[in-house]
């Protein structure tokens, strides 16, 4: 079996579980929103190496920020997009607007 974004989502419990429920869930936000301001930064940039740390942190921090939330980041992602676009149900997205 693949890892899937479940099990990603798990292991940030393992490693920062404990971490996160200390630093709580407005602090964690706050890091998830430091973290995508990196990867903007990144790109900006055009450093393509810190791109993809980046995108690896933004990914931690939103697993932290559900974790603490328990929502499960796999099961609402496909609920929301069940291999088609929520708004227009196409695939790929027919949207007059983006
Ligand atoms: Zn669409």
């Amino acid at each position: 079996m693949k890892p899937s974004i479940r099990e990603f989502q798990t292991l940030m419990t393992t490693l920062y579980g404990d971490r996160d429920r200390k630093r709580g869930i407005e602090k964690t936000l706050l890091w998830m929103q430091t973290e995508s301001g990196e990867l903007l930064e990144a790109f900006l940039k055009g450093d393509l190496e810190g791109l993809k740390e980046e995108v690896a942190d933004v990914l931690a921090w939103l697993c932290s920020v559900c974790n603490l939330l328990e929502i499960d980041l796999e099961a609402v992602a496909w609920e929301k997009y069940p291999f088609k676009c929520p708004k227009c149900s196409s695939s790929p997205c027919n949207c007059i607007f983006h």
